[in-house]
Parts: C-alpha cells; sequence; structure tokens
C-alpha cells in the first residue's frame, strides 16, 4: 500500500530579506506573484496527473504546508485558487493538516478570517524574538506588538492550531533576554514553540559580517545554556519536547488532541512528501529531487501547455532528480528519525522499512555513540541523550 503522503509547496516571496536568511526568497518581486501563482496550479495539477497515472491513488495526502520566504503575502483569493487546484489534483484527507507560515504585520483580520474558511488549520508565525533590539539587529519587519494583534486575531479567526517560531544564540543576546522572549510567548499560550540555534550561512549578510570580524559571534556556551534552560522551561511549563528544536502541547493541557507538526513529522519519519514551487525539495518513491531556484526560470519552465513525459513525480519545474540506493535511505532515515528526541530510532521499524536489523548495519556507529553518553537504548529504540541533543550534528556525522 501506498503510505500517506505530504504536499509543500513554496512561496519565495518577502518585503525584505532579512541579514540571516539562506532561504530561497527574494524581495521586491511582488509583481510577479500573479504570475508564479498560476505557475504553481500548473504544476499541482501536472504532478497530480501523474500521481493518478502512475498508480498511486490510494495515496492520501495528510498535510500541506506554505511554506517560504512569506506565504501570507498572498491574497485570499490566491489561496482559494491554489487550494481549489489541491482538492481537485489530489485524494487530499478530510483530517488534512494544512500549515501555512506567515509573519505578523502581513496578516490582517480578514485575510485570517478568509484563509482559515478556505480550510487551512494551522499557522506558524515567525516571532523570532519579543526584543525590539533583536528584532531590528535580525532585520525583521515587525515588532512583538504585531505578534501579539496577529496572534489574536488569528484565535479570533478560529485558528486552535498555532505554532510561534524562535531563534537563540543571537550575537549580543543574553540569557536573560531570552528568557523573557520565551516567557513572553508563553503568554500568548501557543500550542506549538519551534526554539533554532542561529546559524550563520555563508553568503548572507550576517555570514559576511561575521568573516570580516564585524558581529559579535554568538558564544557557543551561551547558546547551549539558553537551549539546556529551555528544555527545562517548557517541560516545567506543559510542552513536551518531540524533536531537538520543537515543543507541543498534548492532551493533558486540557487541549482536544496532541499539536506535534504532522508535516514536520513526515520529513523527520522519512515518509513521501512532494514538493512544488520554485526550490522546492520532494521525496517519494525513493527519488529525491528539488525544482529550479529562480521565480522567472520557475514561470518561464512551468508556461508551456504541453508537458513533456516525465517520470513521477518530477514536472518541468525539476532541476536535479536522484533515485537513492538502499545506504543512501539508510543514512537519511537515521539523520531524520534521531531528531525524534522521545523515540528515535525503533529496531522494528528499521526492519519493517529496510528488512535489515539495525544492529546488524549500525552496531559499530551505536556503540560508540552510547560510549560518549550521546545515545541511549530505551524499548527497543536508540535516541539521543540530553547531551546528544546538544552535540546532535556529531552523532548524525556517524550516520552519513
Ligand atoms: S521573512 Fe523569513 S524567509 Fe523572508 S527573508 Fe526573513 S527570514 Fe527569510
Amino acid at each position: 500500500m501506498t503510505p500517506e503522503t505530504s504536499i509543500y509547496l513554496h512561496i519565495p516571496f518577502c518585503k525584505h530579506r532579512c541579514a540571516y536568511c539562506d532561504f530561497n526568497t527574494y524581495a521586491n518581486q511582488e509583481d510577479s506573484i500573479p504570475a508564479y501563482v498560476n505557475a504553481l496550479i500548473k504544476e499541482i495539477q501536472f504532478v497530480g496527473k501523474q500521481t493518478n497515472k502512475t498508480n498511486q491513488t490510494s495515496s492520501t495526502i495528510k498535510t500541506i504546508f506554505f511554506g517560504g520566504g512569506t506565504p501570507s503575502l498572498l491574497s485570499s483569493g490566491q489561496f482559494d485558487s491554489i487550494l481549489s487546484a489541491l482538492f481537485s489534483s489530489f485524494n487530499i484527507s478530510p483530517n488534512a493538516e494544512i500549515t501555512i507560515e506567515a509573519n505578523p504585520g502581513t496578516v490582517s483580520p480578514q485575510k485570517l478570517d478568509s484563509i482559515r474558511k478556505a480550510g487551512i488549520n494551522r499557522i506558524s508565525f515567525g516571532v523570532q524574538s519579543a526584543n525590539t533590539e533583536e528584532l531590528k539587529m535580525l532585520e525583521r519587519e515587525h515588532n512583538f506588538f504585531d505578534v501579539i494583534e496577529a496572534v489574536s486575531s488569528a484565535r479570533k479567526a478560529g485558528f486552535d492550531n498555532l505554532n510561534l517560531d524562535l531563534i537563540y544564540g543571537l550575537p549580543e543576546q543574553t540569557l536573560s533576554t531570552w528568557q523573557t522572549t520565551v516567557k513572553r510567548i508563553l503568554d500568548l499560550s501557543p500550542e506549538h514553540i519551534s526554539a533554532y540555534a542561529l546559524t550563520l550561512e555563508h553568503g548572507t549578510p550576517f555570514g559576511k559580517w561575521a568573516e570580516k570580524g564585524l558581529l559579535p559571534l554568538p558564544n557557543p556556551d551561551l547558546a547551549a545554556d539558553m537551549y539546556e534552560w529551555t528544555c527545562e522551561y517548557l517541560a516545567e511549563t506543559g510542552y513536551t519536547q518531540y524533536e531537538i528544536s520543537n515543543w507541543a502541547l498534548k492532551e493533558e493541557r486540557g487541549k482536544k488532541k496532541e499539536y506535534y507538526c504532522q508535516h514536520n513529522l513526515q520529513y523527520w519519519k522519512s515518509l513521501p512528501y512532494l514538493g512544488l514551487g520554485a526550490g522546492a525539495h520532494g521525496y517519494i518513491n525513493g527519488i529525491r529531487y528539488s525544482n529550479v531556484l529562480r521565480i522567472k526560470t520557475y514561470i518561464e519552465r512551468l508556461s508551456d501547455s504541453q508537458f513533456p513525459n516525465l517520470e513521477y513525480p518530477l514536472s518541468s519545474a525539476t532541476v536535479n532528480h536522484k533515485k537513492q540506493n538502499v545506504q543512501e535511505n539508510m543514512s537519511d532515515y537515521m539523520l531524520n528519525n534521531l531528531r525524534l528526541v522521545e523515540v528515535g530510532v525503533a529496531e522494528s521499524d528499521f526492519h519493517l522499512r529496510f528488512g535489515s536489523g539495525l544492529l546488524d548495519v549500525y552496531q559499530k556507529e551505536i556503540d560508540e555513540l552510547i560510549k560518549k553518553n550521546l545515545l541511549e537504548r530505551n524499548a527497543g529504540s536508540y535516541r539521543l541523550t540530553k547531551q546528544g541533543r546538544l552535540l546532535a550534528n556529531q552523532v548524525f556525522l556517524q550516520f552519513v
């Protein structure tokens, strides 16, 4: 049976490019949004047809994720058109989790109301910090009052599954300003929190300034203290850490369900997903593929009404694809599943997936990591220890 699938749609537009960002996104290109949406709809319809042709009809779409960029720059009408193309091209589960990433300050109460009515049922706000100076340094365009307003409007529109994204380990950030940020976002009672350490990406203004010594580099020890404090504090306040950088409420807080991000779980469990839009990545039937990055080229590639004969799940926007071998699939599986700090890698699931015993393949690596106190065995699974969460990259290197 074909496993349930997810769909990621990339919306590569931002009002302004933040100094630390290395995502595939472009500022001052909003004029291209209508043509981009038309191209995206064509790609949805083409891949949808291929899905049906290639006997994938039993595969239900369990999650849809609009990521960016800033998807909230699209109008309600544009979301309606994309969603209607998705629903007529794919077999979408009636309970599908449908998420949109949004920047506070780009969502009016009216827009939130209409996208909620159109079926989007989860919203992820890029908050990053509650501190005005830190937001300025990151070149974010919003302030914390915009966050409060956006969250309150989202609640009024009926969103009951809300994520707030944060970044820690910022230059000149103190433990105290970080603690204040976490406490202030808890006042907004999000169902889900993501907190990622700042990474200085090559080619970004932050990366260039750091190379020239112009940016006070984040202190790794302080960033580790921030992470450890966050894990403890969020646990005390009722949030379950289910992934290295992600926390969610569960039923015990009087909420009606578990609020783990189902879309990201699909990635972390190495399950299939389609990637649509400029620069989107996908992984399905053992094929990893990615689309052309530039908006203009993406639109041009989708402009022909006649599509070439392409292997599922590729479209004319695809620029790279590779059928992975078993070793590559196993390695990806380890890197993804080890991120899940509660369960880790279950021996039974590994065997089900690959027909080989986990220890037959990775005994040496696992023994070494257990010896270093980076991995632990727990009821038929191997998962990161507290120390392993801090040094996850070292753990992952063992399986590359
Ligand atoms: S809003 Fe997000 S995607 Fe856009 S430039 Fe800033 S960090 Fe990057």
